[in-house]
């Protein structure tokens, strides 16, 4: 079983108890009191506050109560001595646990004290914890073992801050190798994912804040984007994992569209935002990371900016299958992960464009033949859309910042190339871009200088975050008919949903998520 705790961090009483009652409300499973941000901090206010959660809300929910030392993360500069008696007294007032440092649980006079008062009290238990804010711990193994022995019936609590995913790993292990009850979890946004994966891995423990200015530790989820966006309630141990990979990967609403319709469809599966930074080597380790450890069940991945070359070239690597289709295009969106923990690697950007190009310009693919096109970018996307438009027998100029990459391209498909310089003098009916220029956050921005589009033209923008971006608002100034990434996400989506589950996506379902997530 693992608790989703919700901390409780607040300068005063009837500020705690606000917050008590809206965690409550929320579907908080435990509440962990942060005592050390009470600003006129003594054990009567202590005794007060456990007294207050355990009456509050309509279902009791046990409590943590935590006096964290400043060396460790607290919020305000308390003695030892004034923080061990305000562990007593939450004891005394029916706290079912208290967490101490671990390292100050070495110092002989300090355990003696939190002994006694833990022998005075009928139900509650001590959480031993330590944390790194900085970095791995040295040997995550011995520091468990060694709290363990120090205190037998503690439960261990480890969090350290994860610095990039693959750091993660050694929290899954112990996690996976160790019985018990143990809360074992990383912080940062690297870390994030530890968060979630906590529950199937049985961490005794995980935290969620009630909202995004009241997180407690950094990468720290809100409770509302645990339960709603990543499917909380419905984890469990066997649960498959599915993932984006992607740098960055906050803006995704990959998962909020494969977790809608992995809940409508009622699957055990669950699909996570997985922030892979740096290349290849990075990418490489993560993927062998994750065919390493069967039991994580990972099962598919979305691969997106900048890793969809990576994909690729690891699959090929790594003796995988990659389908004709994305060896032609260079470029993989989409992995499965087979039951031997062998990889197949598949590229459903092609169809998704070529089918929103069509639906939008309201033409049918052969008329797609010799239709002048300017394609912005050289990287995945690009690939793909140069790939189907050329395979359509379109005639395809593309300009891109970095110009030998647009060389490069270009000659693979017998294309023109230009650098950004030259994007006022094109002359093309149909103009796509295959940039990040304009994603969210950056919204201000736009690859064309204005005066480049006329009513003549279709514009296309590959970015679907925001779905009107200031090229596509550009191009409506224009009277250019414009066709938004929305199209082509969903498309793609919906064929990597097909390859993840061999069952198709509720599309009307797709489409409305995405369209809920980007009013947001
Ligand atoms: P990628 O492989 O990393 O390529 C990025 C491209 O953007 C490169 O051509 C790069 O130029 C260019 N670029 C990036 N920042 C730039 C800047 N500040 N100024 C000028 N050029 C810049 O990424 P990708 O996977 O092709 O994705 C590109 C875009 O497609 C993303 O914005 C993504 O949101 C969108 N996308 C849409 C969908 C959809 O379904 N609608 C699916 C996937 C991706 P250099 O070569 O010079 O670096």
């Amino acid at each position: 079983m693992t608790y989703l705790a919700v901390p409780i961090a607040a300068p005063d009483l009837d500020e705690a108890a606000d917050q008590i009652t809206e965690a409550i409300a929320a579907g908080a499973e435990m509440l962990e009191l942060r005592t050390d941000y009470l600003e006129a901090l003594s054990p009567d206010l202590v005794k007060n506050l456990v007294t207050r959660a355990k009456n509050a809300g309509d279902r009791a929910v046990p409590t943590i109560v935590t006096c964290r030392d400043k060396q460790q993360g607290g919020a305000i500069a308390h003695t030892v001595q004034l923080r061990i008696e305000v562990l007593t007294a939450a004891l005394r007032a029916g706290a079912e646990f208290i967490d101490f440092e671990y390292e100050n649980y070495l110092d002989i006079q300090s355990q003696e004290r939190i002994r006694l008062a833990l022998s005075q009290s009928s139900r509650g238990r001590l959480i031993l914890s330590t944390h790194n804010f900085k970095d791995r711990f040295d040997d995550i193994g011995r520091l468990h073992r060694r709290i363990l022995t120090v205190c037998p019936p503690a439960i261990p609590k480890l969090v350290y801050t994860a610095n990039h995913i693959n750091d993660c790993f050694e929290a899954f292990d112990l996690l996976h190798r160790t019985g018990g009850e143990r809360i074992v979890l990383c912080m940062g946004r690297a870390g994030l994912v530890s968060r979630i994966v906590a529950k199937k891995l049985d961490s005794f423990v995980t935290f969620a804040s009630i909202d995004e200015q009241s997180a407690t530790a950094p990468g720290q989820l809100t409770i509302a984007q645990l339960k709603e966006l990543y499917r909380y309630d419905s984890i469990e141990g066997d649960t498959e994992l599915f993932g984006v990979i992607a740098d960055p990967v906050g803006h995704s609403l990959s998962p909020a569209i494969h977790n809608a319709c992995f809940g409508e469809k009622n699957m055990n599966r669950l699909y996570l935002p997985l922030l892979v930074q740096g290349g290849q080597p990075e990418f490489d380790l993560f993927l062998r990371n994750v065919l390493l450890r069967k039991w994580l069940s990972f099962r598919g991945f979305s691969v997106t900016i900048p890793h969809k070359r990576s994909a690729l070239a690891f699959t090929k690597t790594a003796g995988g299958m990659v389908e004709p289709l994305a060896e032609k295009i260079g470029a993989v969106n989409t992995l499965i992960v087979t039951a031997q923990s062998g990889l197949k690697a598949y590229n459903t950007d092609y169809a998704g464009a070529i089918d929103a190009i069509t639906s939008g310009m309201g033409i049918t693919k052969a008329r797609l033949k010799r239709l002048s096109v300017a394609v912005i970018g050289a990287g995945g996307v690009a690939r793909a859309i140069v790939a189907g438009l050329s395979d359509a027998g379109a005639k395809i100029k593309i300009y891109n910042r970095t110009v030998e990459k647009a060389q490069r391209l270009a000659g693979e498909f017998n294309c023109e190339f230009a650098g950004l310089d030259e994007l006022p003098g094109l002359d093309a009916k149909l103009v796509i871009n295959c940039t990040s220029i304009g994603m969210h956050p950056n919204i201000d921005y736009t690859p064309l200088p204005d005066g480049c589009l006329d009513k003549d033209m279709a514009v296309f923008d590959t970015v679907y975050n925001p779905a009107e971006t200031l090229l596509l608002k550009q191009a409506k100034r224009a009277g250019a008919k414009t066709i938004d990434g929305i199209e082509m996400f969903v498309n793609q989506a919906l064929a990597q949903f097909k390859f993840f589950t061999n069952q198709n996506a509720n599309t009307e379902l797709m489409r409305k998520t995405v369209v809920e997530r980007l009013l947001e």
